[in-house]
């Protein structure tokens, strides 16, 4: 009798911690029992979207955004590889398309109605749900860096403008001249809108800001451009990063999704992890990024499902447009745009680096 005691407390002792393994995210093989796929790692960014159809950039351009998207995927997935969070990998590809002129966000961001440069971003943490947010900055190079230090190293979640810049300051973050964010592209955009809007009030049409006939949606030149990533790192941790300059011809002051927590950044280690791009009024009204994870979490929708209900049902009636990039908790993607296509790039599931910008 005493022999069986001792051999059924051998057998549970050993069996506990596997047991409690099956229980634990991120562990490869077991947790085979609770998805129907296996768990991976997971990365995937976008470039922005918005008018952007086969034909609208030139071969070269073309070649140049698929570039710079497959080496801030692969640079976000190696740091994943190496055993990094899902925060440093989103931090790193963000630095990178921010330091491309080709994006709307750091260098590249377009201009506001009186021609400045307004960066906004944010960074939020699917295991603590902890979040870091800026808004209205006019010298920091990179404005993710920014938010994640606002998360990390404050007690607070958004920090605004002058303010945020002198805990910038503190934080020894790089800063740089307002003419550093000068492009001519963007330069150019601004002064097209400039124009139509002279010509509205000249012929007493509604301003195409306000998203009416003959609107901001319909001129070529308007590509959103801001850029995110969503990760999904070894430990089952979910992170989500946003970056951006708005959008051209937004008047001061204006805040966009992109740091508004729920709106176009989200994580939650129990749903999944969203970063969005789009015309950011119709995001926040929406709460789109919160919406997606709350389909997830109540609804319990698979991923795709969820960002489609959202984007392509709920913003595509209420008049908006733009698009999400989203990962579960088992690294199944979820991507979902009703423009006309979005600079979006991921890892599929042999390692592989996809980039893909059109509809079809
Ligand atoms: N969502 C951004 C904003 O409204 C713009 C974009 O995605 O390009 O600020």
């Amino acid at each position: 009798m005493k022999r069986f005691f001792s051999a059924v407390l051998l057998i549970t002792l050993v069996a506990m911690p596997v047991l409690t393994l099956a229980q634990k995210p991120g562990r490869p093989g077991v947790l085979q029992l609770q998805s129907p796929q296996n768990p991976r790692l997971g990365f995937v960014i976008h470039g922005g979207a918005g008018v952007i159809t086969r034909g609208s950039l030139t071969p070269e351009e073309e070649a140049e955004y698929r570039k710079k998207l497959e080496e801030a995927v692969l640079a976000g997935y190696a740091a994943l590889k190496a055993g990094k969070t899902g925060l440093d990998a989103i931090e790193i590809a963000i630095r990178i398309l921010e330091d491309s002129p080709l994006f709307n966000a750091g260098k590249g961001a377009v201009f506001t109605a009186d021609g400045k440069n307004e960066l906004d971003a944010a960074i939020m943490d699917g295991k603590s749900l902890n979040a870091g947010a800026v808004a209205g900055l006019h010298h920091i190079k990179n404005p993710i860096t920014l938010a994640r230090a606002v998360m990390e190293k404050s007690p607070h979640v958004m920090m605004i403008g002058e303010g945020a810049e002198k805990f910038a300051k503190e934080q020894n973050m790089d800063f740089v001249p307002e003419s550093y964010f000068f492009t001519q592209r963007r330069w150019d955009s601004l002064q097209k809108i400039i124009k139509q809007e002279k010509e509205n009030e000249k012929n007493k049409k509604s301003s195409s800001f306000e998203g009416v006939p003959g609107s901001l949606r319909e001129l070529p030149s308007n590509k959103f451009g801001t850029v995110g990533a969503v990760a999904l790192d070894k430990d089952g941790n979910l992170a989500a990063g946003t970056s951006t300059g708005g959008m051209t011809y937004k008047k001061y002051g204006r805040v966009g999704d992109v740091p508004v927590i729920g709106a176009g950044t989200y994580a939650d280690n129990s749903t999944c992890a969203v970063s969005a791009t789009g015309w950011g009024e119709f995001f926040i009204r929406l709460g789109v990024a919160r919406d997606i994870s709350a389909l997830m979490e109540y609804r319990a929708l698979p991923i795709q499902q969820a960002v489609d209900l959202v984007i392509q049902q709920k913003l595509q009636k209420a008049g908006g447009d733009g698009g999400v990039i989203a990962i579960d908790k088992f690294g199944n993607i979820g991507i979902s745009f009703n423009s006309e296509g979005m600079y979006r790039a991921y890892i599929d599931k042999d390692g592989k680096a996809v980039v893909e910008i059109y509809k079809d």
